[in-house]
């Protein structure tokens, strides 16, 4: 006769607090994510620039659709809205203040919505755009920021200053260490490389570049990252850092007092990088 099995206690085991939740990337176009937060049978799609590879994921899934979260008013993250909309019933998010396509709720700072019952929290983050927002959940431990925060850089500003944009980032990097990053677009290798122009002493940024490169190599996204890692690797979260600014001084060839004014340096040299 066998011995008995001790019967494993799940509760010994500590669940992750989003065990109920899966979060998977949609790639679309050339680099974008649109993000599916699936609970049994209902998903939600964060930024669907385009329709059809959301409805695919869907149906192979045999997931219903409740709930279309847009962080800003871009062809690529709403191109998809309104067709996803008219397709599946889905309730509309999105910014006040920008044009969202067939947009059932407009959000702003501090307003607080459940999806899939989750508690998700809005914060305005202007800088990429002016009315830019993103979705914090913290049951889920997961930030979703558009073209906001990027893994290791962030988005251009196309419509808000440097002083806006280093305020959004703040304000995110904020947010617990352990909170997972989902942004839209596969920028990490070529922000990494920037980065590590920026601090070639950062040990920590080394390790990142190694371990993202081999996640290409191997066909895999580099997201969701962490706050943590990006508090440690991000340069345009690292303003603050002598050696960071250090290096914007050197590239602007002029004294930089803040780190507001480093941050602007940052991001014009990396436009140009
Ligand atoms: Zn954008
Ligand atoms: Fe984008």
């Amino acid at each position: 006769m066998r011995p008995a099995t001790p019967p494993i206690s799940r509760r010994a085991v500590p669940m992750p607090p989003d065990a109920d939740f899966t979060i998977e990337p949609i790639a679309a176009f050339k680099d974008n994510y649109l993000w599916l937060i699936s609970r049994a049978n209902r998903a939600a799609v964060v930024d669907p620039g385009d329709a059809a590879p959301v409805l695919r994921r869907l149906q192979q899934r045999a997931l219903g659709l409740s709930a279309i979260l847009v962080t800003h008013h871009h062809g690529d993250h709403v191109g998809g809205v309104r067709s996803l909309a008219q397709a599946t019933g889905a309730r509309v998010y999105g910014p006040r203040g920008e044009d969202i396509p067939a947009r059932d709720v407009a959000l702003g700072d501090g307003n607080r919505i459940e999806v899939l019952g989750a508690a998700i929290e809005v914060l305005h983050v202007p800088g990429h755009t002016r009315g830019h927002i993103a979705y914090y959940a913290p049951a889920l431990q997961a930030l979703f920021c558009g073209d906001t925060l990027f893994a290791a850089g962030c988005g251009r500003l196309f419509e808000g200053t440097a002083e806006q944009m280093a305020a959004s980032l703040q304000r995110l990097a904020a947010l617990p260490p352990r909170t997972r990053v989902y942004c839209a677009h596969e920028y990490t290798l070529a922000n990494l490389r920037f980065a590590l122009a920026v601090e070639p002493g950062n040990a920590a940024l080394h390790e990142r570049q190694r371990a993202c490169a081999a996640r290409r190599e191997r066909g895999e996204p580099t997201l969701p990252s962490t706050i943590e890692e990006e508090r440690a690797t991000n340069p345009f979260l690292r303003c603050d850092q002598p050696d960071v600014r250090r290096s914007a001084q050197a590239h602007a060839g002029r004294e930089l007092t803040s780190p507001v004014a480093v941050f602007a340096a940052l991001r014009e040299w990396k436009n140009a990088f």
